[in-house]
């Protein structure tokens, strides 16, 4: 387990002198149990490994975490599979994580022991570069990210710093706040850039964790807009909650809708969507990509059918800490019902099959303690 207290180490920012010293403070109360990636495989094989590691230590300006909740994320899949490397291995993925504060670093002093908070995927940025200079810290050179380059909380604690924490509003259980962490904030960021104003339709292809939550902002911001809904043809749960949530139109991937799209995010990790949004849009439409990966190839544009007249298309990248601190008090107010389907943490393999499968409504969440 050398490789888990170098990466705990590092996160805390202390030495492995430290950490030793530090743990053997607390015998009784020092270890925690965790799902950790140990090697890239397919998600079937169920690579995920529950193990006992020491808790991290909050270094400076940190807070220690206790984690209640983590939601699960089609990232996840893409770090599992080796499409999305984590920068080492062994790692604790997950970056929607719910908790509340039981230690603080020196220096830490923007929350207090026991408050609520969650952990996005911006886990640190540098600050200083071009990008961050320009509100794009989504794009940072050195940026990391939580459960990629820092341990997640697929575990019982994990450590952050404060600055990249935020309140959790009230009105949200820790179960139903998890997945506004990642699903929403991504989901609130490409809607803002795919330029939706009200009286325009809404395409959205694939109808999972972040579609979901993407169509109750439209539905609040936009009242004289539409939402058209397009998933897999056999997704008849996923159909079935887009109706629910207020759908104006629902079909599958490869329809044509009734009007033409206004603009459209893609959800789905593969290729074809993307075409199928091109086609299915009006004029000077633009179609958002929210993938950070996609596992087919899109395939050849033609350019009269799928770009001219003024056509866009643009992927999201990442979020920034603007993008939650901006959707978390406006998933209050809506308020965002997000639909959660509960997992322990020792399930976190069988949940991330399923999601892969399409088979999760709404969204997956580990309850990782009561
Ligand atoms: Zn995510
Ligand atoms: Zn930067």
């Amino acid at each position: 387990m050398r490789e888990y207290r170098d990466c705990l180490a590092r996160t805390a920012g202390v030495t492995q002198k430290q950490l030793h010293a530090l743990l053997s403070k607390e015998k009784g109360d020092r270890t925690m149990r965790a799902m950790v990636l140990e090697t890239v495989s397919p998600v079937e094989e169920k690579p995920l490994k529950l193990v006992d590691l020491p808790k991290p230590v909050p270094g400076q300006g940190q807070i220690l975490i206790k984690v209640s909740a983590c939601g699960i994320c089609h990232t996840e899949l893409d770090e599992i599979e080796g499409r999305v490397a984590p920068s080492g291995l062994p790692m604790i993925l997950g970056h929607e994580i719910v908790g509340r504060v039981e230690a603080l670093g020196i220096r830490a002093g923007k929350f207090k022991k026991g408050d609520r908070v969650g952990i996005a995927w911006i886990n640190w940025a540098c600050g200083k570069c071009c990008f961050c200079l320009k509100d794009q810290e989504n794009l940072c050179d050195t940026a990391k990210w939580t459960g990629k380059d820092a341990p997640g909380g697929y575990a019982e604690y994990t450590v952050v710093s404060e600055d990249f924490a935020y309140a959790i509003p009230e009105r949200f259980t820790d179960v139903k706040a998890a997945p506004l962490l990642c699903a929403g904030v991504i989901g609130y960021r490409a809607l803002r850039l795919s330029g939706m104003e009200d009286g325009k339709v809404l395409g959205l292809y694939g109808f999972g964790a972040s579609a979901h939550i993407v169509i109750q902002v439209a539905k609040y911001k936009y009242p004289n807009g539409k939402v058209f809904v397009f998933t897999r043809p056999q997704q008849k749960e996923h159909q079935d909650l887009a109706r629910k949530l207020g759908a104006d139109w629902i079909g599958a991937t490869g329809d044509t809708p009734p009007e033409k799209l206004g603009c459209a995010i893609d959800f789905t990790p593969v290729g074809e969507p993307v075409r199928e949004a091109l086609r299915n849009l009006q004029k000077g439409g633009r179609v958002v990509i929210n993938a950070i990966r996609k596992t087919t190839p899109i395939r050849e544009l033609d350019y009269t059918e799928h770009l001219w007249y003024e056509k866009e298309v643009k992927s999201v990248a990442n979020v920034t800490r603007r993008d939650a601190q901006e959707f978390l008090p406006l998933a209050a107010q809506i308020p965002i019902v997000p639909e959660t389907q509960e997992f322990r943490l020792e399930e976190a393999n069988e949940a991330l099959v399923l999601l892969k499968e399409g088979k999760i409504r709404g969204a997956g969440v580990l309850k990782v303690a009561e």
